[in-house]
This record gives structure tokens, sequence and C-alpha cells, in this order.
């Protein structure tokens, strides 16, 4: 004898109610699909001006107003085929650089002068900051880290941001300098980079033997 148990008789009408509950559910995430695909911001994307591990607002305080600074002059920065003058005074890229090395590319630069070469500067000093939105779109123009640690190097170990190398253009100036740098104690330290010197020789002696980029320890 088959047994019909009173449970299954009225189970009708609560699977209705789940399929009414599941419809709903479908309808109100195709609509939040529809939104989102409309361009209807989303509400959390509000919250990333915040710093990074800064505490949430406090009652009745103003709300910190944080935005990334750009790149300036405070930073070294210079943009691409810009070039200053190295006589330039109050620039960072310039007064921030070693003293020795900014009077040493001084001294060449009148000596350049004298031959009708007219040198500038197409950087010097660099803020961490800087070297590393340079680091950066390095890797993203190479689209390899190990390529781009040829041509740009770490905050942490560049030249540039101790304030111990220049970059000198245009390129005649930049071959004037390998040819005649020395005689100021200006060396070209990295094969690959012309254009790029710092003090490594005693001035009038000879420049050691540049190294393969800026990767070669
Ligand atoms: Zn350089």
């Amino acid at each position: 004898m088959v047994r019909v148990s009173p449970r299954s008789r009225v189970a009708g009408r609560p699977t209705v109610v789940l399929a009414v509950v599941a419809v709903v559910a479908v309808l109100v995430t195709v609509t939040a699909l529809l939104l989102a695909a409309l361009g209807t911001p989303a509400p959390a994307a509000r919250g990333t001006a915040e710093p990074p591990g800064g505490g949430g607002p406090t009652l009745g305080a103003e709300l910190p107003v944080t935005r990334f600074t750009p790149l300036g002059e405070d930073d070294g920065y210079l943009g691409e085929g810009e070039g200053v003058s190295p006589f330039a005074e109050d620039l960072p890229l310039l007064t921030r650089m070693d003293p020795d090395l900014l009077a040493a590319v001084r001294a060449a630069a009148t000596a350049a002068e004298a031959d009708g070469v007219d040198v500038v500067v197409t950087s010097g000093w660099r803020s961490k900051r800087y070297q590393r939105f340079l680091l950066d779109a390095a890797v993203t123009t190479y689209a390899d880290e190990e390529e781009a640690a040829r041509w740009v190097a770490t905050p942490e170990a560049s030249s540039h941001v101790s304030g111990e190398a220049v970059d000198i253009g245009r390129t005649d100036a930049a071959d004037w300098m390998g040819r005649f740098g020395a005689a100021h104690g200006l060396c070209r330290t990295f094969a690959n980079e012309m254009w790029h010197f710092e003090l490594a020789v005693e001035p009038g002696g000879t420049c050691p033997a540049p190294r393969p980029d800026a990767s070669a320890g």
C-alpha cells in the first residue's frame, strides 16, 4: 500500500513561492547589469581617493582631499625632449645635483661653447617618484622588466636620484662631452647611453670603460 504523507500533499505551494523568488532575483540581477552597462557610477568608486591606510572619516571632521600631485620642477622633472642651460638658477634638477658635478658640467659647457657647441642638460637630479615614474614607463614601453632595467635604474640605484649623474643634449654636445669631458672629470658611464655622464675620473685623466648598461652592476 502506498502511503501519501501529509507533507507531500501541500508541497505545491512552497514550490510556487520559490519559483517567484527565483524570477524576482533574476530580474533584479538583470536590472543591475543593465544599469552597470549604462554607466551608472558604482558608489564604491568614491572611496578610491582616500589615502592608503587612512582611517575612516571622523564625524564632523572635513574629508581629506588627496590628489596625485603631478610631477613638476620640485621632482627635477623635464618634459621629454626638453633641456635647460646648465647655468640656469633655482632649478632643483641642477641645485640638488652634487655641487662638484654641476661645477664640472658648467666648466665643460663653457669649453664646449668655445668650440661652437651648445650644451643643454636634459636631466639632472630626480626625485625618487620621478625615477619610479620613468621605470614604470619603461616597463610599459618594453613590456619586459629585464629590458626596462637596462635603460632605467630603480629609485634606490639611480645615480640621478643621488644627484651624481647628468644627461647632456643635444647629440653634438653629448658627442663633444664624450671626447672632451674627461678634462673636467666627466665620463660616459653606460655604453648604451651616450648622453649620460658622471664624475668618474680625476680631471685630465682617462675615463674607465663604461658599463654595458644600467642593469650591469
Ligand atoms: Zn642619465
